[in-house]
């Protein structure tokens, strides 16, 4: 299956080097990518076409403005990580689903504030993202216990995703 999700990048996920899939940034974040190696790796991302570089449009940066205002992050967000946001938005309003790349904490609070999902440039997350399960051996039912209190099965771990916000 395709991955249709459209990521949105700030800078540290070029400067870490995390660009991957369908990856659209904003021209300001480019202005920030300063050093040669960044922008070296940056200009392949771009040849390759996993990465474009689109203004954000005014209308979505004020609506950004005014969500901002609200949770009082208007005062941590810089005119960059607006635009990143105002992008974000912009896909998710034309109906496809926006991935935000980033590890700031304003950035994604006003994802979720927004109902757009994050994904941690740095896998400091990563305890949220997967969970652990016990399942059976046997007969795969989900349990609690060591023993399969239904076939007698032996428990073993298996890693979960949590159900996506659509
Ligand atoms: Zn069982």
């Amino acid at each position: 299956m395709a991955d249709e999700n459209v990521y949105v990048l700030d800078s540290s996920a070029i400067f870490l080097r995390k660009v991957h899939g369908n990856a659209v940034t904003v021209p300001e974040v480019v202005e920030e990518i300063v050093d040669e190696d960044s922008r070296f790796y940056l200009s392949i991302k771009m040849e390759e076409g996993g990465l474009r570089v689109e203004s954000s449009r005014e209308e979505f940066v004020l609506e950004i403005n005014e969500v901002a205002k609200r949770t009082g992050d208007i005062h941590r967000l810089s005119k960059t990580d607006l635009n990143v946001l105002a992008k974000a938005l912009e896909i998710k309003r034309r109906g496809k689903k926006a991935v935000i790349v980033t590890d700031d904490y304003s950035i994604q609070n006003m994802a979720s504030v927004l109902d757009i999902d994050v994904e941690a440039v740095v896998q400091k997350g990563i305890s949220r993202v997967v969970k652990w399960v016990k399942v059976c051996r046997g007969c795969g039912r989900r349990i609690d216990s060591d023993i399969c209190p239904v076939c007698g099965g032996e428990a073993m771990l298996k890693k979960v995703k949590p159900k996506k916000k659509v």
